[in-house]
């Protein structure tokens, strides 16, 4: 009711397009669905903050016999129907689509109701190359409680669009407007039968009862601008160091500074009334901080500004960020949490220093333009800070605990600082080592990404670096991405970015030196069945960041009993003699890029031993006694030369 004063005035004179044009978009929008709730139990476990049902498993290990994913994802969940509170015979439940990821297969389940959808429901089960269920992810909301809803509309679906027109003042659209019946629950009146309509860029939901508007997202028409900006920044493009023409200057720019700039598209912008915005599917551009900063806009699409500008900081965020995650998706992965990530290029008063702040998931750039080169105007930064958010979203890495403390902040600042350096170095294949070098200007000493250093004697560096905390998370971290370089520089960005990414998804709530560089060796073999294991592991050795007790590379592994998890492979063959593997539940995987041979081995106690051969396996005086499990995996053959005993109740399985 509210504008349509305004409106009867202008209606006659002007097109429909324009007439919608002239009306903020935004004050149509109505936010009104209800979000769901998790919170952490005391098991450490991600929960329904209201039933307690499960809401995200990390550490899932289920096999079926099925082999389709779609398959084993419905016989998981009947097996684990309590668990995640869903109906017994899973009549609530359908598989929306399936997506298909290096390391295996992620099915989207939506949740129905009277055999409707249920708006913004889904789960995740992730599904390895093997068929196991590795990780899932419930977002499934908790309509119990609304006790039993009618499923028959008293509003047909062409009066429902009309009252949708009514509400736009729109009369007659371009192109077919899709309707559906669909649960959608508000917050402010819980779950309710609605008409889910989707017209021109909105998306209205029309209650199927009483016809009020529940919902109005979201009006973006995306479009391509275009925009100049440092890649990464004026000292590397430039290959100069810091001096002469190459200064801050107060802030000041000059043709040399300028001729660095790069003219980039920019991706996606949202065009409102005619004027691009730089607010795209990745990254919006916010005052977050209220520093009552200029955001720029522009009615061509071209945002050219110079570094002596406040609104090129603005056009560094939305491309490198809109990049960043471009990247990700380009490499099989995303998190919704990265939609719209919101960036406040100016956000920090007087502090030279940029943050990802994750309580409200924004990044945040300082500014001190007079003395100090804003944060935002080098791609290193902007890329670092990104890494972030990679960490707080794609991944769980957020439990800060206190023995852990400085070691898990050395590998998050490690990983950023790799996210950024593998962006920069095929751009700059020999320039790239050094960070932030602008940002830095000449009285910061850059930390860098091919340092020597090794875990943990030089985890306490005594080099100057100019962050002031003692210890320093971010000094140390450049073991962690010196050691991810060196691996890049062996395997190239694509696969080196791939198992980054998928470590994060691996690694859990705090990682550490020794158990991130277990979780990256664990990625390779999610990804490519550990063909990489040998060169990924010679990094780390240098470096100091395998750890002993978990990882064993070995042409002779012998006279050992096994009691918990352990890797243990051989860059050639493998020879395995007397060894026990006896431990509740455990899991050996002994792994060969040639043969392995296997003499007076004995599998007990539920344990499991994956042989895992490049060539042949061949057994002689084995066991496998006591409900255990013995996995061979060979390229060759399997040769059985004498005495082999799998017991009843036990398992042998050859792939
Ligand atoms: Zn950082």
């Amino acid at each position: 009711m509210k504008k349509i004063g305004i409106f009867t005035v202008c209606v006659l004179s002007i097109t429909i397009l324009n007439a919608q044009n002239l009306r903020e978009a935004s004050m149509l929008r109505k936010f009104n669905l209800k979000s769901i709730e998790s919170v952490i139990d005391e098991r450490g476990r991600k929960v329904d903050k209201e039933t307690k049902a499960l809401r995200m498993n990390q550490n899932e290990y289920f096999e079926s016999d099925e082999t389709e994913a779609s398959e084993i994802t419905l016989s998981y969940l009947q097996a684990k129907q309590d668990v995640y509170g869903l109906s017994s015979n899973l009549n609530d439940i359908k598989v929306a689509k399936i997506q298909k990821s290096p390391s295996g297969e992620y099915v989207y389940c939506q949740q129905y109701l009277n055999d409707i959808p249920v708006y913004a429901t889904n789960f995740i089960v992730y599904v390895n190359k093997e068929g196991i269920v590795k990780y899932t992810l419930n977002e499934f909301r908790n309509i119990d409680k609304y006790g039993n809803i009618g499923s028959k509309s008293s509003i047909t679906n062409n009066d429902a669009l009309k009252i949708a027109h009514k509400y736009l003042d729109i009369e007659d659209v371009n192109g077919e407007p899709k309707t559906e019946l669909v649960y959608f629950e508000s917050m402010d009146e819980g779950l309710e039968l609605a008409w889910k309509i989707d017209l021109r860029a909105w998306r209205i939901f029309v209650s199927a009862e009483t016809g009020r508007i529940i919902h109005a997202g979201d009006a973006r028409v995306p479009a391509t601008g275009s925009g100049k900006v440092f890649i990464p920044n004026p000292l590397v493009s430039a290959n100069v160091p810091y001096g002469g023409n190459y200064v801050h200057n107060y802030g000041a720019t000059n043709p040399y500074l300028d001729a660095e700039l790069k003219t980039v598209p920019l991706n996606d912008l949202t065009v409102e009334n005619s004027v691009y915005k730089l607010k795209g599917p990745y990254c919006v551009i916010e005052d977050v901080k209220l520093f009552g900063y200029n955001i720029p806009e522009s009615s061509t699409g071209n945002f050219y500004y110079t570094r002596d500008q406040d609104e090129f900081k603005s056009v560094m965020c939305y491309y490198h960020v809109d990049s960043s995650a471009r990247r990700i998706l380009e490499l099989g992965y995303w998190d919704s949490g990265l939609n719209s990530l919101r960036v406040d290029p100016q956000g920090e008063y007087a502090d030279r220093n940029a943050y990802y702040r994750d309580t409200y998931n924004y990044l945040s750039f300082g500014f001190e333009t007079y003395d100090y080169v804003d944060a935002a105007e080098d791609a290193d930064v902007i890329w670092h800070e990104y890494g972030h958010a990679i960490q707080w979203n794609l991944g769980s890495a957020n439990a800060e605990n206190y023995e852990n403390y400085i070691q898990m902040r050395a590998v998050l600042e490690g990983s950023a600082d790799y996210w950024s350096t593998s962006y920069k170095r095929p751009l700059y294949p020999n320039n790239w080592a050094a960070r932030t070098l602008w940002f830095c200007m000449d009285d910061y000493t850059p930390r860098r990404t091919d340092l020597n250093w090794i875990f943990p004697q030089d985890f306490f560096p005594t080099t100057p670096c100019h962050h002031i905390e003692q210890p320093c998370g971010h000094c140390a971290g450049q073991i962690w991405s010196s050691a991810l370089m060196k691996i890049w520089g062996d395997l190239g960005r694509d696969i080196t970015d791939q198992l980054f990414l998928e470590a994060h998804l691996i690694w859990g709530q705090s990682p550490a030196m020794w158990s991130a560089a277990d979780a990256f060796m664990r990625a390779d073999f999610h990804l490519y069945d550990g063909i990489h294991l040998c060169q990924i592991y010679d990094s780390f050795q240098k470096h100091g960041l395998i750890d002993p007790s978990q990882i064993v590379k070995t042409t002779n592994f012998t006279n050992e009993t096994v009691p918990f998890k352990k890797l243990v492979f051989s860059c050639s063959d493998l020879n395995v003699q007397g060894v026990t593997v006896t431990s509740y539940y455990a899991t050996l995987t002994l792994n060969a890029v040639g043969d392995i041979n296997v003499q007076n081995v004995t599998v007990t106690n539920n344990a499991t031993l994956i042989l895992k051969a490049a060539g042949n396996i061949d057994i002689q005086d084995m066991d496998v006694i006591n409900n255990s499990k013995l996995i061979l995996d060979a390229a060759g053959e399997v040769n059985i030369i004498r005495n082999f005993e799998v017991e009843l109740g036990s398992e042998l399985d050859i792939r």
